[in-house]
């Protein structure tokens, strides 16, 4: 289901972008062979090398390449007593209408009582008081997804998927502080699947019932939340910045008093162009929030222990304030896909497609191609330089024969492999190959010796 586009070109995009995923094994609807399931999506294998790097990318940024945040792999199926606590429970279960349009989610009562702004009324039809879009019906629907925990399927076996990763970073903050050395501001990194039975999921990977976050709840004292929020903020921005996301594509959006969620003191969206966003033409991306003392406060209270965290310096003990970067794995893969597909012209005039993936992310690094295949010292030796390569290096290598060399360019060029290896007949003569750049076709010579330390230097 896709939202109205601004034009119908941006509309046009999205099929290429669906067509192109599904064609050159990035992503594949799920459970095809069966008729699909609605709204769900498997990653082929292009798919899961571009999802891994994003992650390996986010943890590298968060948990090695700073002192003070660790990281933390929690379950997905936790005692149930979290979600009383995390008001998840019954925040999750009144009665709500969504907004087609804006995908805020409304309770009724409240929504009746005017308190998210006037309900605009079109047509004698109540549309939403943010944006005009129109509503959903009114049901009683709790987000969680239920199972039994257990052979035996009574109420008291009851148990959820997790609607979100941070709650396992809550329920165990204080055996991460007993276990480490950490002294506030510290933070808590995680990465895993969360389940949300969405009413209305859509727009091929954007919103999804089972999808993957990047979570970080970052501790700081109560009275320095609004300093490390405003921190965070920049930080995130510039992290998508330096994946090479277009500025041109990025905003950050400030939620309204209205909007905010339960627990939150202030938020903001780091928002991005898709094609599919309606009014104002931007979407969130990850959600920066100021969670205040809510989550550890509501779990002091509901377990009994003591959550605090012991300052030294003061000699007291409190409560830290937590601000939370939170961003979505398949949000930040379709951005990537969208920011980078381009369509020119090439040397023939043809049309050439090209996926400008930041090299760290790109799925294929290199691509190793004989320049023919019917010459067998050629072929022979660009196999050796492949196999070679392919048991030194920690990240996938292509090797391909098949078709024009004019052809196997296009190829990589579409999937977005930065670098193109060729192996021709002065290759045979002096060690050396030509190394072709995905982006600006650019082509130079280099000892095949020199491969290694090559890419090397371009990956980082
Ligand atoms: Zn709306």
């Amino acid at each position: 289901m896709l939202k109205k586009p601004n034009k119908s070109s941006d509309l046009n995009l999205m099929d290429k972008i669906v067509s192109l995923a599904k064609r050159r094994g990035y992503i594949f609807p799920d459970s095809e062979i069966y008729g699909g399931l609605a709204n769900s999506w498997d990653f082929g294998p292009l798919g899961v090398e571009l999802k891994n790097n994003i992650k390996r990318v986010w943890w590298e940024s968060m948990v090695y390449h700073r002192e003070d945040i660790v990281g933390l792999d929690s379950t997905i199926l936790m005692n149930p007593k979290v979600w009383i606590a995390s008001g998840h429970a019954s925040g999750f279960s009144d009665p709500l209408i969504e907004c087609k349009n804006c995908h805020t989610r409304f309770r009724a009562d409240y929504l009746k009582e005017g308190k998210y702004g006037e309900v605009i009324m079109k047509d004698g039809y109540p549309h939403c008081p943010l944006c005009g879009g129109e509503l959903t019906e009114e049901r009683k629907f709790n987000l969680m997804f239920k199972t039994f925990f257990g052979p035996v399927e009574d109420e008291s076996n009851i148990i959820y998927l997790r609607p979100e990763t941070a709650q396992g970073i809550f329920i165990n903050f204080k055996q991460v502080l007993a276990s480490s050395r950490l002294k506030l501001p510290f933070g808590i990194a995680q990465i895993g699947k969360s389940f949300r039975n969405e009413i209305t999921p859509g727009n091929f990977i954007f919103r999804l019932r089972e999808f993957e976050q990047m979570e970080l709840e970052y501790f700081v004292k109560p009275k320095e939340d609004e300093k490390w929020y405003k921190y965070w903020l920049k930080e995130r921005f510039d992290w998508y910045l330096s994946l090479g996301l277009k500025k041109e594509n990025l905003r950050i959006r400030q939620h309204l008093k209205n909007e905010l969620a339960h627990y939150a003191k202030a938020c903001s969206d780091i928002e991005f162009k898709f094609p599919f966003s309606g009014q104002d033409g931007f979407d969130e991306l990850e959600g920066i929030a100021n969670r205040t003392d809510y989550d550890l406060k509501n779990h002091m209270n509901y377990s009994g222990r003591d959550l605090t965290y012991f300052d030294e310096e003061t000699g007291k003990s409190y409560i830290p304030y937590v601000i939370e970067p939170s961003a979505g794995v398949e949000r930040t893969v379709l951005a990537v896909l969208i920011n980078g597909y381009e369509e020119e012209k090439d040397e023939e005039g043809e049309t050439r497609v090209i996926l400008k993936i930041h090299p760290r992310l790109a799925p294929i690094k290199a691509a190793i191609l004989p320049l023919v295949k019917n010459k067998k010292d050629l072929v022979l030796k660009a196999q050796e330089i492949f196999k070679t390569l392919h048991s030194r290096t920690h990240y996938f290598i292509d090797y391909d024969e098949t078709g024009s060399i004019g052809r196997r360019y296009r190829r990589q060029d579409e999937i977005g492999t930065p670098f193109c290896l060729t192996i021709d007949f002065q290759t045979l003569e002096d060690d050396t190959l030509t190394v072709r750049e995905r982006d600006n076709m650019k082509q130079e010579r280099i000892k095949v010796s020199e491969i290694e330390s090559y890419l090397k230097d371009k990956l980082i």
